[in-house]
């Protein structure tokens, strides 16, 4: 199985790398390297019965569990079907076979002209800019992805760009992952900063649920690479339910509205 984990471990030196020491870890960071990814500890946490386990184990073989103590909070102990639990608590059902069930839904493999790239729709192209994510939703459309293949080093993250570059129809640059904002704002700005140098470009569109999951997320070094690029910035984040609204995630939009980014949510 390709984990987004074995994917960092191979490419320390990609955008979605951690490589900073603990100690000068920030705080976003910190929480990221603390979630819980123990299917037992997520079900003794919320106080739920040991029939839930078999199932947990048994997914978190198929695709980790990943949960940040920040949306473990909002979570009500003690109910199965919590509507943030059930994003991210496997079930034994994930093991079944379905027919017509495949791996890549979105036919993306077939879009992918450079590693890091997906070029499927006319005037954007979709970067693949960290292999890893925050939260581990069930329910991912790209939990089998090759991230392998698709966490370029910085070197080859410049022939992918030359295919921007050469193309004056593409208009909007989408971050997505993986979840963009688990790299670093070191590689995110490196990464910016030559998407901004490409005179044709207008958008820079990010897809994420940091902000949602670990709101420290929007700090101040993130809003400064951010709300100084030249491009238009549009942040799409994925709130599946109201519970995960608090006053943390309402704040970290406010901060970063201020910063001059719309905010929409799919
Ligand atoms: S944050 Fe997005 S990419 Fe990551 S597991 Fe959830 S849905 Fe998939």
């Amino acid at each position: 199985m390709i984990t987004r984990s074995s994917a960092l471990l191979q490419r320390p030196e990609t955008p979605g790398a951690d490589v900073t020491p603990l100690t000068l870890q920030s705080a976003w960071q910190n929480q990221l390297s603390r979630a819980i990814r123990d299917p037992r500890e997520l079900c003794r946490r919320l106080g739920l019965d040991d029939t839930w386990l078999p199932g947990a184990e048994g997914g978190h073989a198929l695709f980790e569990v990943r949960v940040p103590e920040a949306f473990l909070a909002r979570m009500r102990p003690g109910d199965p079907h919590d509507p943030l639990l059930r994003q991210v608590l496997p079930l034994s059902a994930e093991g079944e076979s379905v027919p017509g069930y495949v791996a890549d839904p979105l036919e993306e493999a077939a879009h992918t002209p450079g590693p890091g790239l997906i070029h499927k729709y006319a005037g954007r192209v979709l970067l693949i800019a960290s292999p890893a994510c925050a939260v581990n939703c069930r329910y991912c459309f790209r939990r089998h992805f090759p991230y392998d293949a698709n966490s370029p080093s910085r070197a080859q993250w410049e022939g992918s760009l030359d295919t921007l570059r050469s193309d004056p129809s593409i208009r909007e640059a989408i971050l997505s992952g993986g979840d963009p904002l688990a790299a670093s704002d070191r590689q995110l700005a490196w990464l910016v900063e030559r998407l901004e140098a490409i005179p044709h470009l207008e958008r820079l569109r990010l897809h994420t649920r940091l902000p949602v999951v670990i709101p420290d997320r929007v700090d101040d070094v993130l809003l400064d690479w951010l709300g100084n690029t030249r491009l238009q910035k549009v942040m799409v984040l994925h709130i599946n339910h109201a519970q995960e609204i608090d006053q943390a995630v309402v704040e970290a939009c406010a901060r970063l509205k201020a910063a001059g980014v719309t905010l929409l949510n799919q």
